[in-house]
């Protein structure tokens, strides 16, 4: 039966959970609307990428 080979200290575990964090979200602002939008990706709440309409926005979104 498999065993661990050795025994985890309370170091190991420790720093193998210093890369466990999760990174926030990076986010830019819209030109047009000024709201936060991924890097890269047309604006959900007015539909501009790089200050032209490249999305049909029927119902505006609610900002979150
Ligand atoms: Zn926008």
């Amino acid at each position: 039966m498999a065993l661990p080979g050795h025994r985890r200290t309370s170091g190991d575990k420790r720093r193998r959970a210093s890369h466990f964090a999760l990174k926030k979200v990076q986010t830019t602002s819209c030109a047009q609307c000024k709201k936060a939008v991924l890097p890269h990706h047309a604006c959900q709440f007015c539909g501009t990428y790089v200050g032209r309409a490249v999305l049909k926005i029927s119902a505006p979104k609610k900002k979150k």
